[in-house]
């Protein structure tokens, strides 16, 4: 491994360390586990199935079945009827687990302002660095499918030639630079296989 690789993987095991140190206070103190305020905050943005939530968590059904369960209880979770699939069921959160997100903040504020502090382009490279590391992990089945932008049939990657914002959203149309790309898009659509191939080149290669 070479020295900066180490680097970058040491400093990502500290950002871990803190960040799940920062979750646990801030769940604790709203009397959740960090996983049961993770859960929280998807269905609170979006009801899901069972299988698709713990997809996107890369977690068991299993686990994640007595997290909701636990959620349930306390009455911050409900399962409904998919009006898709009468068989099925959808998670969601109720009234109080929606009140109960609000006050929950899992993203640390200081690392949030470090973050802020980095100028607008530093930020720009980081999160373009960070899209293709999750995409190889994804594509190595290390990490589940997000709804990201370069997997989106709307991202036209480098569509502009403005360097501040060289990407393109044909769902919004709008042009966007690197630090507005998307991990979790609700307005995603996967594109078919061949079309994120070349997305994905185009996005690699500028
Ligand atoms: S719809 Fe969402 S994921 Fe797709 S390109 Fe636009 S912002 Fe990105």
């Amino acid at each position: 491994m070479s020295g900066d690789t180490e680097l970058i993987m040491t400093a990502f095991q500290k950002l871990v360390v803190f960040w799940r140190a920062s979750q646990w206070q801030t769940a604790g103190e709203a009397g959740l586990n960090p996983t049961q305020g993770e859960v929280l905050q998807h269905i609170s943005r979006r009801s899901a199935r069972l299988g698709e939530l713990a997809e996107q968590l890369g977690v068991s059904q299993a686990s994640l079945s007595d997290t909701v369960s636990s959620l349930e209880a306390r009455g911050l979770a409900r399962r409904r009827p998919d009006p898709d699939d009468g068989r099925a069921r959808r998670i969601e959160s109720t009234a109080d687990g929606q009140r109960a997100v609000a006050e929950l903040s899992m993203a640390p504020v200081e690392l949030e302002r470090a973050i802020e502090h980095l100028g607008e382009e530093e930020r720009g490279a980081f999160a373009r660095a960070l899209v293709r590391i999750i995409r190889m992990l994804q594509e190595a089945d290390a990490i589940p499918v997000q709804r990201m932008c370069v997997t989106c049939r709307h991202f036209r990657p480098f569509a502009h030639a403005d360097v501040a914002r060289p990407h393109h959203c044909a769902f919004v149309d709008a042009a966007f630079g690197d630090a507005r790309l998307r991990l979790d898009c609700d307005d995603h659509e996967a594109a078919p296989a061949k079309e994120a191939a070349a997305t994905w080149r185009r996005f690699e290669m500028a």
